[in-house]
């Protein structure tokens, strides 16, 4: 249930509810809007507890949150969630842009893509270090010393740095050297992950599973929230379908929806969402029109020559023209980019 307290409580009033919300066994959340501070209060509800929370002076009326979904759904926060990290923001009327390579391979290759994203105006630098791959044969990814080179990346350009964690035990390492954490598509049901990284104070960025429903993808990131972790950012990369002409199919619909019932922010990848470089521009622009707040973006400075997903990377020259165009689509929606 959703307690909405009477407008400005003092900070003990708040801990005073807090407490009563705690010795009733259910976790208590405190949101701070910029008009009312609400205290989501999540776990199993009997249904005494809002007669009796209502009963207290200080609250101003108490909901129950019919979605599945507490903490990540507008019920319980209206106001939309703003990511921000260095000088990437992703929602709140700003498209923020990550681009980047899908992995990392040498200094040269994250270098001088960051260079070149950075003057098209990304703010965000992708790039993989552990990477999770269909084949045990295939690269692996150059774990910490990648992160070593994305990290001399951002030392240069500034750029805040995405990268993916796959394993409990990896957090801490890479949550050293990353300014974002990001959940691949087949950890999205990897519930000790998600709490792991629920428990690190930095933004993360969840991707959904090929064959996730929404209310799933929906309660992953409820799993990262409910450790305390306020700053998730869905990213829709495709799902699995019958179809074959692109590697996934990408439904651009996942935004308005997703909207409807989350204040979360929504990025698209139209890299994976499509896995064919010539679909990615168009993607990247019908998803700023669909109202995405983020774009995350393949870029590699010699496609043909990936350690892995060539065949959807932008060459940075490519990259350029989609944010040119993107940012027209941008504008004419009165959106930051
Ligand atoms: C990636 O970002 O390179 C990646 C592996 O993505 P996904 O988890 O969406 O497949
Ligand atoms: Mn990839």
């Amino acid at each position: 249930m959703i307690i909405v307290m009477k407008p400005n409580p003092s900070r003990e009033v708040v801990q005073g509810m807090v407490e009563r919300v705690e010795k009733m066994g259910l976790k208590a959340h405190v949101i701070e809007g910029t008009e009312r501070t609400v205290i989501a209060a999540v776990g199993d509800d009997r249904k005494g507890n809002k007669a009796v929370f209502e009963s207290y002076e200080e609250v101003e009326k108490v909901m129950p949150i019919l979605a599945p979904y507490k903490i990540a759904s507008v019920e319980t926060k209206p106001e939309s969630t703003v990511i921000k990290v260095r000088d990437l923001v992703i929602g709140g009327g700003t498209v923020g842009v990550i681009a980047g390579p899908c992995s990392v391979e040498s200094e040269e290759q994250v270098m001088e893509t960051a260079r070149q994203v950075k003057a098209a105006g990304a703010k965000g630098l992708r790039g993989g270090a552990f990477k999770p791959r269909t084949s045990p044969y295939s690269f692996q990814g150059m774990k910490e010393e990648g992160l070593k080179l994305l990290a001399a990346a951002r030392e240069e350009t500034g750029l805040a740095i995405v990268t993916e964690v796959m394993t409990p035990h990896h957090v801490e390492l890479v949550a050293a050297y990353t300014d974002v954490l990001q959940i691949g598509a087949r950890n999205m049901q990897n519930y000790h992950l998600l709490q792991a990284v629920g428990e690190v104070r930095k933004p993360i960025l969840l991707k959904r599973g090929a064959s996730a429903s929404m209310d799933e993808f929906l309660l992953a990131a409820e799993y990262i929230l409910d450790q305390g972790n306020q700053e998730v950012a869905l990213c829709e990369r495709g799902i699995r379908t019958f179809e074959t002409h692109t590697r996934f199919t990408l439904p651009l619909a996942s935004v308005p929806y997703l909207k409807a019932r989350t204040h979360l922010p929504i990025v698209i990848d139209p890299s994976h969402g499509t896995g064919v470089a010539s679909l990615v521009t168009p993607m990247c622009r019908a998803a700023v029109a669909a109202g995405a707040d983020g774009l995350i973006i393949e870029v590699h400075p010699d496609p043909k020559n990936a350690a892995s997903d060539g065949a959807q990377s932008l060459t940075p020259e490519v990259f350029a023209a989609a944010m040119e165009q993107c940012r027209k689509v941008a504008n004419a929606l009165d959106l930051n980019m």
